[in-house]
């Protein structure tokens, strides 16, 4: 059969190169899971995954994608649809969501794994390059409102990099692995909606100080907070913006 025809609206990219999807699908760890891969086009990482575990799952919006994945893999598991839409409470077991995933809605589905945390307790997958590295770096300048979110519940590791010309078409950007897994924390110890909220304020005007950043929130005053809003959002870790929070008045 014809081969699907890359759509850039869909934001797709097919993935050549035959042992890196290998080594993307090997760094899913979690053996009870189920496996939940957004986007599989042409199969080129299901093609693997079908051989690592009984329950798989694939959502696809693309319908010509669908048509060849129902030819090729007659057994699979094929949703037809937009992640974005899909309520992961379908499946009973906790997920490991894999994929090469569409630029375009890479934040998005970093979110959905943020507020589905304790069902999506693992995430491997390829993203922009950029994207990549922000989310999984702890301190500096390319940390950003999503890496804090999802390093207050994920250990994220940065896995590899991949070429532009392993793609067909290439993107114009390089594209990065990671591979995130849920840590031991259970809550926040402080009030979500507020930490959300002042890692937000602090990251819209990251040039700022936190004092100035932060103007519209009343915090304690004491020694250590002080210290801390005489930062930048970007040079906080976690812990510091939990710190924070719990002195909001
Ligand atoms: N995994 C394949 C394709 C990657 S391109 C490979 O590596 O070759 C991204 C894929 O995500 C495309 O197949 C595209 O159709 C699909 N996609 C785009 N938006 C989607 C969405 N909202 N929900 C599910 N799949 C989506």
């Amino acid at each position: 059969m014809r081969k699907v025809k890359a759509k850039k609206y869909l934001g797709q990219h097919f993935l050549k190169d035959l042992s890196i999807a290998e080594e993307i699908v090997s760094q899913i760890t979690l053996k009870e899971n189920t496996i939940l891969e957004i986007g599989p086009g042409m199969g080129v990482l299901t093609q693997f995954l079908v051989d690592k575990n009984k329950d798989l799952h694939v959502i696809e919006i693309d319908k010509e994608s669908v048509f060849y994945l129902r030819l090729h893999y007659p057994k699979l598991k094929i949703i037809e649809g937009d992640f974005l839409k899909l309520n992961l409470n379908i499946f009973e077991n906790n997920i490991s969501i894999i994929g090469n995933f569409p630029y375009n809605i890479s934040s998005q589905i970093l979110f959905k794994a943020f507020e589905n945390r304790d069902k999506v307790t693992e995430v491997v997958g390829m993203f922009q390059k950029e994207v990549a590295e922000r989310i999984a770096s702890i301190k500096g300048k390319k940390k950003g409102i999503l890496s804090v979110l999802l390093q207050a519940f994920y250990d994220i590791e940065y896995c590899f990099e991949v070429d532009n010309h392993l793609f067909d078409p290439p993107p114009k950007v390089k594209s990065g692995v990671i591979k995130m897994k849920r840590n031991s924390r259970k809550k926040l110890e402080c009030d979500e909606k507020t930490f959300i909220k002042i890692v937000k304020a602090g990251y819209n005007q990251r040039r700022k100080t936190l004092r100035n950043s932060l103007k519209s929130f009343t915090l304690n005053s004491n020694s250590e907070i002080d210290i801390l809003l005489q930062k930048r959002a970007e040079q906080l870790d976690v812990e510091a913006f939990i710190f924070l929070t719990k002195n909001v008045q």
